[in-house]
């Protein structure tokens, strides 16, 4: 791999470092919330911002706070909700100046709900509706990011993941991708220690199952593996104090875990995870992996150890089912949900993926995993 920049001054002359094209523009940058600034005056826009309330205290973020029009998130909840989006593009209808763009500074949940909103604004709704792949819908409002957690890939990717009334289901459409991505790694500095951690690991479990996958293309496992090595290092260290070169390693990994899931597909852990997710409203995605690659030794035995290794020198306790509610009572359910993602088993095991991921096989994991 070629050299990987260890100061913000160089990661903003990194050339692009991802095999996969993708139609977002990405600006590196060393003062990404200046930038977005100046972009949105030079090119006169009318944007409409929707910032994560975490960020109200953060020096970094002064200049945005106190924009007008703006929606504030609180994106403690793991995923927004299709309400949030209905509520949003309500407001954002409302607005007398018209906005001609969606701006949003904050984590993955943040950017999914200022993504789905942004096409919304131009369907009649209600955004449940749209949950699903592919449908034909009329392109919304430009959307821009900054991402201020490194990890989630949400700054790149079509998909707008939301907890719908009946669903966790993403909008899936070529006009839910943002135009302009922002990066800073330093955005990141003032995350929480939990959110830092459990969001790289994710994008760590990302990288580790397409460069396992059968059925990804050479490109998204060129990226994979680049994204792999990137996140494995902060991880294996300590992540919670913040120092530029983890931060860029983290944000350069997290680009790759966008553009590798354009021709990439994860596995067998993810699998797993939605059937714990569906269970729990209140568990993270991220920790629904993480739960899922410990009960999977047999078939990813370095994802395995890493995550062990991983959990061990952040000092992470290890997260449990039961921590969140979900035990034996849920394991029928569980099993089904994940037996129905066929393109996951397929991406994992190959083509005689249905001799392998059987119901059995499925129902052994969740015993496990609710037994610790
Ligand atoms: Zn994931």
């Amino acid at each position: 791999m070629e050299k990987i920049p260890s100061d913000i001054k160089a990661f903003v002359n990194t050339s692009p470092w991802w095999r996969t094209s993708f139609p977002t523009e990405v600006v590196c940058s060393g003062d990404g919330v200046g930038d977005l600034i100046k972009r949105v005056k030079s090119e006169s826009r009318r944007p409409f911002y929707v910032l994560d309330s975490s960020l109200r205290d953060q020096e970094a973020f002064i200049p945005l706070f106190g924009r007008t029009p703006a929606f504030i998130f609180d994106a403690s909840a793991s995923e927004p909700r299709t309400e949030d989006v209905d509520r949003l593009v309500d407001l954002i209808g409302s607005e007398t100046g018209q906005p001609d763009l969606i701006v949003a500074a904050g984590g993955g949940s943040t950017m999914d709900l200022a993504k789905a909103a942004a096409i919304c604004t131009a369907n009649p709704g209600p955004s449940s509706g749209y949950q699903g792949y592919d449908m034909e819908l009329n392109k919304g409002l430009d959307i821009w990011v900054v991402p201020t957690l490194n990890g989630t890939g949400a700054e790149i990717t079509p998909i707008a993941v939301l907890r719908g009334p009946e669903k966790k289901l993403g909008i899936n459409n070529k006009y839910v991708g943002p135009a302009v991505a922002f990066i800073d790694p330093q955005l990141s500095a003032g995350a929480r220690r939990y959110n830092r951690f459990f969001t790289l690991m994710d994008c760590y479990f990302h990288h580790y199952e397409i460069t396992k996958s059968k059925t990804s293309s050479g490109e998204a496992l060129a990226d994979a593996s680049k994204g792999l090595t990137l996140a494995r290092d902060p991880l294996s260290q300590k992540i919670d104090g913040y120092d530029d070169a983890k931060a860029i390693k983290a944000a350069m990994a997290s680009v790759l875990g966008g553009s590798s899931s354009i021709g990439g597909r994860v596995g067998a852990a993810h699998a797993l995870s939605y059937g714990l997710s569906n269970s729990s409203p209140t568990l993270p995605h991220s920790v629904a992996v993480t739960i899922s690659m410990l009960a999977l030794e047999d078939i990813y035995p370095d994802g395995y150890a890493d995550t062990l290794k991983f959990l061990e020198s952040n000092e992470m306790h290890v997260p449990r089912a039961s921590d969140y509610g979900i035990g034996e009572k849920d394991i029928e359910k569980m099993t089904k949900t994940a037996l129905g993602m066929e393109k996951l088993w397929q991406s994992c095991f190959g083509v005689n993926w249905r001799e392998k991921a059987t119901p059995d096989f499925v129902r052994s994991a969740y015993i496990k995993i609710t037994g610790k």
